[in-house]
């Protein structure tokens, strides 16, 4: 596995919908990329906070500000 490869399972875990068969695969390569331990710390950073913005209703220009950073991430 890349790393291009476990970011964009990361965003599929994160979200719940990683197949099983490559979780395994994820938490093999972040076991042994330290880069990949700080990527996957900083998006379900991301994530959590964009969850507590949304129940809080935040202004539609702080939601796609959120969501292009994810993007990008
Ligand atoms: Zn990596």
């Amino acid at each position: 596995m890349t790393c291009e490869d476990a970011h964009l399972n990361m965003h599929d875990y994160i979200s719940g919908e990683l197949a099983s068969e490559h979780h395994k695969n994820l938490m093999d390569h972040m076991d042994e990329c330290p880069n990949c331990q700080e990527y996957f710390r900083q998006t379900q950073h991301i994530q959590t906070t964009m969850r507590d913005f949304m129940q809080y209703e935040a202004p539609f220009e702080l939601q796609t500000a959120v969501s292009s950073i994810l993007a990008n991430a």
